[in-house]
């Protein structure tokens, strides 16, 4: 049985089957996590298959709009600074943030994504790349923005290695995922529309997302706090 990748506990019990796949939760910590947790190279193949939808982006207006929004949210943290999207798909996010003075980057793994958005924003510098291969490049910044990514990857620790590798001590790190924990997630969990195995390989409650981010060198210093969405939002600062 592998460990927990939040509190290295080797004790868990079935939570969930959705399809073909078993979620289970660490009797220690409580993190919920598919298991077995399929390789890299599967969960990569889950995005291939779905590539008909992959590097479009119809609503560019309203995502503009919204990204803005979002940025105007957290735009103290990014003005003047050096800032990146973290899984940035259309380049939305990173755009907003150079619009409003940032220093802008963003990453994602989609070769689709990264066209469109080098194409539709040419100001923001975009990386078509792993996160190992950006890493290597020993680039930082002081704002890092990540919506909706943790939930898909396999391997959280080295996912984390990465955030706090391009983290300047003292970074502000802006995060979402869902939130298990959410009162208007359904008794059910199998009926929540978000648990979509193998996209969603891990659901993360505030308690599991603090002790993960802790043990990696990150604070939280503010959650936003939805009332009617089963949403995490917190801002997280890297120690110094
Ligand atoms: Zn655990």
């Amino acid at each position: 049985m592998d460990a927990c990748p939040i509190c290295d506990g080797v004790q868990t019990a079935f939570y969930a089957r959705q399809d073909e796949y078993d979620f289970v939760a660490c009797r220690s910590c409580g993190f919920v996590f598919l298991f077995p947790m399929p390789d890299d190279a599967s969960l990569a193949a889950v995005y291939d298959d779905a590539a008909f939808g992959v590097g479009r982006y119809p609503k560019a207006k309203s995502r503009m709009r919204r990204a803005t929004m979002r940025a105007l949210r957290l735009w103290p943290h990014f003005v003047g600074k050096d800032a990146i999207d973290v899984g940035c798909g259309g380049g939305f996010v990173a755009e907003a943030m150079r619009r409003l003075g940032a220093r802008s980057s963003g990453l994602d793994i989609s070769p689709g994504s990264i066209a469109y958005a080098r194409d539709a924003f040419s100001k923001v510098r975009f990386y078509e790349e792993t996160f190992e291969t950006f890493l290597a490049r020993g680039e930082s910044f002081d704002f890092i923005h990540s919506s909706e990514v943790i939930e898909h990857i396999g391997d959280v620790k080295s996912y984390m290695t990465f955030l706090a590798g391009i983290a300047r001590p003292g970074a502000k790190l802006f995060l979402t995922t869902p939130d298990i924990a959410h009162p208007t997630v359904p008794d059910d969990v199998t009926d929540w529309d978000m648990f979509s195995p193998p996209r969603h390989v891990q659901f993360f409650s505030e308690a599991t997302l603090t002790r993960l981010f802790n043990t990696f060198g990150f604070d939280i210093v503010k959650r936003f706090y939805k009332k009617d969405a089963p949403t995490l939002q917190v801002l997280a600062r890297k120690r110094r």
